[in-house]
């Protein structure tokens, strides 16, 4: 069997600092996997600069110059980092056989590739890289990040536990990908529905090389909110409950204050009734807006708007795509 064409996609967001370090290590990678005949001579390193505002994208070009195994796509602004992953990993999918996602920053161990080509050899089509240790992130990062799991288990979005987005899809699952066309995306959610045999690898997370984060708690809350309403309807569901619940207080509420009013004890009572309607309008408004955040989400699917636009190439990925193989 020849070896199978791997391409590395790689997410940039305002990188300058860590692309000149983490760029030589994917190098070194892609060769020592080229050198142990595990993957072809034709595989590629693919960043996906993400609408950067520093210098990410004249690095990429001038790497792309240097040396083919470098390549570059750009967005036409900034989409954020599942929209990058998503246009990298499209834009791959005919000129491979198999990709890996990776954030650039150096924090996912590159030598957990060499585990999950092999799992590929062994017939898996999507390999997820899990994370062994979080003992470099800070101890907020970690126990939000913990919760974070927690929350969207409990809230019915499976997802596979402490896996980012550092995995290996095979140009089938891809392709198999490439047909749900949602545009809210969460991909660490969404390709675990592709099916295929798969597998998990572990892998110790490092600290960020150089630059810092882009994941403040206000995007990761973001994050595990689109989690839940882009896979479950639970929300809903419990909402529907906690209705019949409040409905069902009421019911025994109205007969008590029949009774209090029947046997003449009813006092005109404002504070109550007060604190009755304050309590329901703010349950309704909280209910209203957990549903209209699903309209949100329906709005934004029904307009069908591009998930990525390449606005820029590097040499080889403004080729037509390579005939069959
Ligand atoms: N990233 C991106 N677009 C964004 C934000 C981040 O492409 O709008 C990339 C970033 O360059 C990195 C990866 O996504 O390769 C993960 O980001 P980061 O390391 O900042 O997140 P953390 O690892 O702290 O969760
Ligand atoms: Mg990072």
């Amino acid at each position: 069997m020849k070896p199978p064409i791997l391409y590395i996609v790689v997410p940039c967001y305002n990188e300058e600092e860590v692309l000149p370090v983490t760029s030589g290590l994917f190098r070194e990678k892609l060769r020592s996997l080229t050198e142990k005949g595990r993957i072809a001579e034709e595989s590629r390193v693919l960043f996906v600069n993400d609408g950067s505002k520093d210098r990410t994208w004249e690095i990429i070009c001038g790497l792309s110059r240097q040396d083919e195994h470098f390549q570059g796509i750009a967005q036409s602004r900034n989409r954020g980092h599942q929209n990058a992953v998503l246009a990298g990993l499209m834009e791959a999918m005919d000129r491979c056989d198999i990709t890996i996602s990776i954030d650039c920053d150096g924090q996912d161990d590159l030598d957990a590739m060499d585990k999950m080509v092999d799992a590929w050899y062994d017939g898996c089509e999507i390999v997820y890289g899990v994370r062994d240790s979080r003992e470099t992130d800070t101890f907020f990062k970690r126990t939000t990040a913990q919760g974070f799991y927690r929350f969207l288990k409990f809230m019915g979005a499976e997802v596979v536990y402490n896996h980012a987005d550092y995995r290996l899809m095979s140009a089938r699952a891809l392709r198999e990908f490439a047909k749900f066309r949602e545009v809210n995306l969460y991909l660490r959610g969404m390709v675990p529905l592709v099916g295929f045999r798969s597998t998990c690898v572990s892998y110790d997370r490092h600290e960020r090389l150089a630059g810092k984060s882009h994941y403040p708690l206000r995007k990761m809350l973001g994050l595990a909110f689109d989690g839940v309403t882009s896979l479950s309807v639970k929300p809903i569901r419990m909402i529907t409950l906690s209705g019949l619940f409040i409905s069902l207080l009421s019911f025994i509420a109205i007969i008590w204050i029949l009774i209090t009013a029947l046997t003449g004890h009813a006092v005109a009572g404002w504070a109550s009734t007060v604190t009755i309607v304050c309590f329901i309008g703010g349950i309704l408004t909280l209910f209203l807006g957990v549903i209209g955040e699903y309209i949100g989400k329906i709005y934004l699917e029904v307009k069908d708007r591009p998930r990525y636009i390449i606005a820029d190439r590097t040499g080889e990925m403004a080729d037509a795509c390579p005939p069959e193989r």
